[in-house]
């Protein structure tokens, strides 16, 4: 097996490097890596500049641009004549639970493999400063070694998520939905050292719907989560509803879920 492995952490954070060792123990690992941390890149490509791709060791190359052009470029120029079976994102530092999804640049990394056609695995550890990224990387071998029997349908991307604790703490997995948070913290003004003033987004929301079923409530009882997740935003259950406030004819959308 081939892997692909990128993060958005870039490629000396311990996380990656981690799971970079461990997943060279079952495959063929190339590491394809933002040069910096682009935590928050969510699913963006660099389209107003060129791309520079940088040798950093044996199969692994950095990219001056975020975690979706590390695996865009992967699969569709670096990697044309030895093609990879599978696209691993991670181990990010901090969950990317309930709304973080949409934020992450782990996960975006993941979903543009499975656009791409691979299947895909989002890994993240719970925890900005992670003591036990073993635990995570070995979450991840396990779950690798499943999918051998239980490929993964067309289109999902599988979201771990592993609490930062010794291996013998976790549980197995749970299969959990997302959870949501509450809006995230306020932004937090300053001034700069010339008087001029800068402001830092704040950290994540606390959690809000954490209920049994979540991520956030697999984690808070010991287990590691895996959400099943797809790229198609459409909320279905609003589609008959807007036919009619709209009075306008359904082409098969509605009809269709
Ligand atoms: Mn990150």
């Amino acid at each position: 097996m081939h892997i692909l492995l990128a993060n958005d952490d870039g490629i000396h954070a311990p996380g990656i490097q981690t799971l970079a060792a461990a997943l060279r123990r079952v495959a063929q690992v190339t590491v394809i890596a933002p040069d910096r941390n682009r935590s928050g890149a969510s699913n963006s490509l660099t389209l107003g500049r060129p791309l520079r791709v940088t040798a950093a060791g044996e199969r692994a190359y950095t990219v001056d641009g975020t975690p979706t052009d590390c695996v865009h470029l992967g699969l569709s120029c670096l990697l044309l004549d030895d093609p990879p079976d599978l696209v691993v994102s991670g181990i990010n530092h901090g969950a990317n639970m309930g709304d973080d999804v949409l934020y992450s640049g782990t996960v975006a990394a993941a979903m543009e493999g499975r656009h791409l056609g691979l299947p895909a695995i989002a890994v993240s550890c719970a925890a900005h400063q992670p003591d036990h990224l073993e635990t995570a990387a070995e979450m991840t071998l396990r779950l690798i070694a499943k999918l051998d029997h239980h490929p993964l349908p067309p289109k999902t991307v599988l979201n771990l998520n592993v609490a930062d604790v010794p291996l013998q703490a976790i549980d197995g997995f749970a299969v959990t939905r997302l959870g949501h948070r509450h809006v995230a913290e306020g932004v937090i003004q300053d001034r700069d050292p010339r008087g001029r003033p800068i402001y830092w987004i704040g950290p994540a929301g606390a959690e809000q719907d954490a209920g049994a079923g979540t991520d956030f409530h697999a984690l808070a009882n010991g287990r590691a989560s895996v959400t099943p997740l797809t790229t198609d935003l459409t909320r279905r259950e609003s589609l008959p509803d807007l036919c009619s406030w709209l009075d306008a004819p359904d082409d098969g959308a509605a009809s269709a879920c």
